[in-house]
């Protein structure tokens, strides 16, 4: 067994003993057990990856036998292109050895943002927002075992929030609508009748926290730009941010059409800067297919050359 299966079965184990509530919440025991000392974990030379992927294996396997339908999490597909692009926007940067501070306003596990701070160890300090406490007290626990700096907040991202602006925005975007209407108002997204989209206005919040020049790594709807209420959505992209990139991500990765989405990539206005000649319009092709996805990141590479 490899070193992650190993852990996963450890963890799994622990978690079934925990038989008063559910899985996730065994899981949870289990993790503060472990960071406690009291689970004695008997793999050798785990590494980050492994030890996030067990986690994610067994957060998985609880949010299926779950009804909750807020519990999701970012597969690993995702972070991985993420990571890409984030690579791709802050190369100099990183490496110059800079550190980034990143924000995730729905960080849920925290496997998405983790990812991305495991793909760039020791480069990322970051801050994650999130409004479910289960969630929340995961990514807690993970991000402890991971050793990674992460502050979190257990709040509802779309209020007012006590945090620093970020030099990148990660976020794997809730969809639909947003049931705080007075909290909506705040908001240049707000619906001009009737319920917000919370999508719409996490992009906006998004913006609110970001540094000028700053970027901003969606996932989101596939026809984000399809609702009756895209056009104010396009007038507020337009006066506040560059979009950078609209990639559209193979069908095969989701179970139906409504559950497609897209990588956004869109930078905050700055004076000091200007924006992309073109915006990069391009679908990332079947993942198994390595040279199509070879080709596909040097188209990438190649945009950006020509900036
Ligand atoms: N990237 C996360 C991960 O890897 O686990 C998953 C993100 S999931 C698609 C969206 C998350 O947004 C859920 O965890 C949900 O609880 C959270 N959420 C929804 N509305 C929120 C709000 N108003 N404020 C903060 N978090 C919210």
């Amino acid at each position: 067994m490899e070193n992650f299966e190993q852990l996963f079965s450890i963890l799994n184990t622990e978690a079934q003993k925990e038989t008063e509530g559910t899985y996730l919440e065994g899981l949870l025991v289990a993790l503060e057990k472990w960071l406690d000392g009291d689970l004695h974990v008997d793999v050798h030379n785990l590494s980050k990856e492994e030890i996030r992927k067990a986690i994610q294996i067994a957060i998985l396997k609880g949010m299926r036998e779950g009804t909750q339908p807020n519990h999701q999490m970012t597969p690993d597909t995702f972070g991985f292109l993420l990571s890409f692009f984030v690579e791709q926007s802050f190369e100099e940067q990183l490496q110059a050895g800079q550190s980034l501070n990143v924000t995730d306003l729905a960080v849920g596990t925290g496997n998405l943002l983790y990812a991305l701070m495991n793909a760039f160890d020791g480069k990322i300090e970051a801050t994650g927002v999130e409004v479910d406490e289960l969630l929340i007290q995961l990514a807690a626990a993970t991000a402890n075992l991971l050793e990674q700096p992460v502050e979190l907040h257990h709040q509802d991202a779309l209020k007012d929030l006590l945090i620093d602006p970020a030099d990148a925005i990660v976020c794997d975007v809730p969809y639909g609508y947003y049931p705080n209407e007075e909290v909506a108002l705040d908001y240049e997204l707000c619906a001009p009748e009737g319920m917000s989209y919370a999508h719409h206005l996490f992009i906006e919040q998004s913006v609110n926290y970001v540094k000028e020049g700053g970027y901003m790594f969606f996932l989101v709807p596939a026809t984000l730009f399809e609702s009756e209420q895209a056009q104010q959505l396009h007038k507020y992209l337009k006066k506040h941010v560059w979009i950078q990139s609209v990639i559209q991500l193979p069908e095969n990765l989701f179970t139906s059409r409504v559950h497609e989405k897209s990588i956004l990539v869109l930078q905050k206005k700055s004076a000091t800067m200007r924006a992309p000649k073109e915006v990069l319009l391009a679908k990332v092709p079947n993942m198994q297919n390595k040279e199509a996805l070879a080709m596909f990141f040097e188209k990438v590479r190649m945009w950006k050359e020509n900036k």
